[in-house]
């Protein structure tokens, strides 16, 4: 099979040629037919996480079909269409874990592409429980981001304690941006996107935002507070000041919920969050189950990644494409294509 795999730590993407990994015991073997190229693919190609082994193939945004299955990896059968994200599996038995922190598992945290061999692949293989269901009116390359940027949009407006029809913020309209919104909006909550510049308004309401708030040309906060306050805002940048500059929008007991990873530290005035009760809050993408809801959740409801698709053999250029901070939105590898 061919892979395209990071020789070491700062190296650069190569394509070679492999065997054919067997699915060891509780894993099954997929064939992978798209695979999504995420900003976090970087953490393998730099080297960013202590301890990755290389030669290391990345990639954690995985569409594909089940071609052989491990012993006892239950329940899943050769011939099943599944995804695998981010959380690649977790120990069990730990006391995160026995709390169903499963995110903070201190034994056995696998992530998808960093610690075992991810989907720039023909095939994988990975944890049984690592795996979502894909359902069938779901193509595999246009969905191939919803296992990464969908889930974590997905999760985190879910579990942001929002009720429907509350005021709910996606700051940033870029490869997570474009999916929060279309989240919000089919979730019940008034949904705001906020972004720089006029040109991208009709674009925002097209995804389904109610309101749009140009944040270069006006103050966010301000024109939050205008619409009553916002119960979550949706912190999709990598600027921490473009976060801050919303806190102030924030409605009483308001959250910022930072799922961007700008690289400069957020500082915030403690003043208001004492006045207003407001929480910064993060959150990790989610699990093999979240991943299926959010699938799912998209099929009923039309959410749709917008994706530059290149052919496997362009790993390179479509990383490049990535990393340039210029695609709309997201970029997948369509490894089933026919070169
Ligand atoms: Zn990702
Ligand atoms: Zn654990």
């Amino acid at each position: 099979m061919r892979v395209v795999q990071v020789p070491r730590a700062g190296g650069p993407l190569e394509l070679v040629e492999r065997n054919i990994p067997e699915p060891q015991p509780g894993w099954v073997r997929i064939k992978v037919e798209a695979c999504g190229v995420c900003h976090s693919d970087s953490v393998v190609k730099e080297g960013l996480f202590p301890g990755i082994q290389y030669p290391r193939v990345p990639g954690h945004e995985v569409i594909g079909v089940v071609d052989a299955v491990g012993e006892g990896a239950k329940p899943w059968k050769s011939g099943q269409r599944v995804g695998v994200g981010w959380h690649g599996g977790n120990c069990g038995y730990c006391d995160h874990c026995r709390r169903g922190e499963f995110f903070a598992c201190t034994v056995a945290l696998l992530t998808t592409g960093i610690s075992f061999d991810g989907g720039y692949a023909e095939y994988m293989v990975a944890p049984a429980i690592a795996l979502a269901s894909v359902p069938e009116d779901l193509s595999s390359a246009p969905s191939a981001p919803l296992m990464c940027a969908g889930v974590t949009t997905f999760n985190a407006l879910r579990n942001s304690g929002a009720r429907s029809g509350d005021l709910v913020a996606v700051l940033g309209i870029g490869g997570l941006g474009h999916l929060g919104v279309q989240f919000a909006a089919r979730m019940g909550f008034k949904t705001v996107a906020i972004a720089r510049g006029k040109d991208k308004e009709a674009f925002a309401k097209k995804l389904g935002a109610h309101y749009y708030i140009d944040s270069q040309a006006s103050d966010p906060a301000a024109e939050l507070n205008k619409l009553g306050g916002a119960q979550v805002v949706i912190a999709t940048v990598t600027n921490a000041d473009a976060m801050t500059a919303v806190l102030g929008g924030l409605a009483p007991n308001g959250v910022l919920m930072v799922i961007g990873a700008p690289a400069n530290p957020l500082s915030v005035n403690p003043i208001p969050l004492l006045l207003g009760q407001l929480s910064v809050k993060g959150w990790y993408s989610g699990v093999s189950i979240d991943s299926q809801d959010t699938l799912n959740f998209s099929a009923l409801h039309a959410v749709h990644s917008m994706n530059e698709v290149f052919p496997f053999e362009r790993a390179v250029e479509a990383y490049d494409r990535m990393m340039s901070g210029k695609a709309r939105f997201r970029v997948v590898l369509d490894v089933s294509a026919k070169a």
